[in-house]
C-alpha cells in the first residue's frame, strides 16, 4: 500500500486520528470475548458478533493473514455520554466514513478485512441464525468481536481513548493485502 497516497486521500475525512498498523502488534485476549458473552446484549444475535464470527483463535488466524492495515478513529461530542441512544446515534457517521475509506483502500488492495463498531445494523432484523448474511460484503464485525484489545492498540499509537467526558470515540480497522 502506498501510504503517502492513502494519507492524501484521508485528509478529506473528519478523522480524530489514524495510524498504519502491522497486525503483528495486535493483542488478542479471551477476556475481550468474555465481555461480549457476558455484558453485550448483541451476543449471539447477529452474524457480526460472537459466536458467529468464530473462536478468538480462528479470528486471530484470519486477522493475521493480513500483514498490515489502517486504524481510523472518529470522535463526536454528545450532551450526555451516559445517554446510550444519543451515544449510539453517532455511530452511523463513523460507519459511513469507514465504508468510504474502505472504498479508497480497495482501489489499491486486492483483499481487505474490515472490523468496525458494535454489531451490524444493516438489516432491520438480522438473518442470523436461520439464513446466511444478506450483505456479507458490507457487514463489518466489531473489532472487539475478534478478541482485539483496542485500548492497547490505541495506546501504542498515542491515541487518547477517553479523550473527554462527553466525547464518543469510535474505532475501525481496515486490514489489507
Ligand atoms: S448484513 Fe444483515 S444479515 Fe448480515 S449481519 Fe448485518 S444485519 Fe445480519
Amino acid at each position: 500500500m502506498d501510504r503517502q497516497w492513502l494519507e492524501e486521500r484521508l485528509a478529506a475525512f473528519p478523522l480524530y486520528a489514524y495510524a498504519f498498523i502491522d497486525t503483528s502488534e495486535l493483542v488478542f485476549a479471551d477476556r475481550v470475548r468474555y465481555i461480549c458473552e457476558h455484558e453485550c446484549p448483541m451476543y449471539d444475535t447477529t452474524w457480526a458478533c460472537p459466536p458467529a464470527v468464530g473462536s478468538v483463535a480462528a479470528c486471530r488466524e484470519k486477522v493475521l493473514s493480513y500483514p498490515e492495515g489502517l486504524m481510523i478513529a472518529t470522535i463526536t461530542e454528545v450532551s450526555d455520554i451516559a445517554n446510550i441512544s444519543e451515544t449510539l446515534s453517532t455511530r452511523a457517521d463513523h460507519e459511513r466514513i469507514t465504508r468510504e475509506i474502505l472504498g479508497i483502500v480497495r482501489e489499491r488492495a486486492a483483499d481487505t478485512l474490515t472490523l468496525s463498531t458494535e454489531a451490524c445494523a444493516h438489516c432491520e432484523k438480522c438473518a442470523y441464525p436461520d439464513a446466511p448474511c444478506r450483505h456479507p460484503d458490507r457487514m463489518f464485525p466489531c473489532v472487539e468481536s475478534h478478541g482485539i484489545l483496542v485500548t492497547d492498540l490505541a495506546e501504542k499509537h498515542g491515541i487518547d481513548f477517553l479523550a473527554g467526558s462527553n466525547l464518543v470515540t469510535w474505532f475501525s480497522l481496515i486490514l489489507y493485502r
